[in-house]
């Protein structure tokens, strides 16, 4: 089975392998970054899920939509509830134009 650049299992849109008979979810996979368009690795339960239903979906011609992950996780210490989405500092430094241009979007939508 093919292996991705990011030591994730290598998968289609559809969740399969490069073996046209074995499908892979969960945290052993890679999936697509809709931020960076690049593989990510993302051991959540909550995309695991996902995966596995679209898997099945595909299974049974069923069609689905992937538009990727973003990322969301979030931890409640006491009364302090914290989140954090997206990318993080390191990931998006290789990335100076975009978040430029990002940031100059929402100025003038702030604006
Ligand atoms: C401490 C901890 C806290 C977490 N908290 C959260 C959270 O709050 N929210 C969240 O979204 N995610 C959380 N996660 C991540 C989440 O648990 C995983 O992303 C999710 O369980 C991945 O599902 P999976 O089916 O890919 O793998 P798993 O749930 O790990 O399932 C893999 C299964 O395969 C079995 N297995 C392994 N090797 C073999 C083998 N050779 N033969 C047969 N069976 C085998 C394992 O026993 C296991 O049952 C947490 C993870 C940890 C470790």
């Amino acid at each position: 089975m093919e292996i991705g650049e990011t030591g994730g299992i290598k998968v289609d849109h559809n969740y399969k392998t490069s073996d046209d008979d074995i499908y892979a979810v969960g945290d052993a996979i890679e999936t697509y970054c809709a931020l960076s368009c690049k593989p990510l690795r993302l051991p959540l339960a909550g995309p695991a899920q996902r995966q596995a239903r679209a898997a099945a979906d595909h299974i049974y011609n069923i069609p689905h939509i992937n538009k990727g992950v973003i990322g969301l996780s979030t931890v409640k210490v006491f009364n302090l509830n914290a989140a954090a989405t997206g990318l993080n500092e390191k990931k998006l430094k290789p990335m100076v134009f975009l978040t430029t241009l990002f940031i100059s979007f929402l100025r003038i939508k702030l604006a």
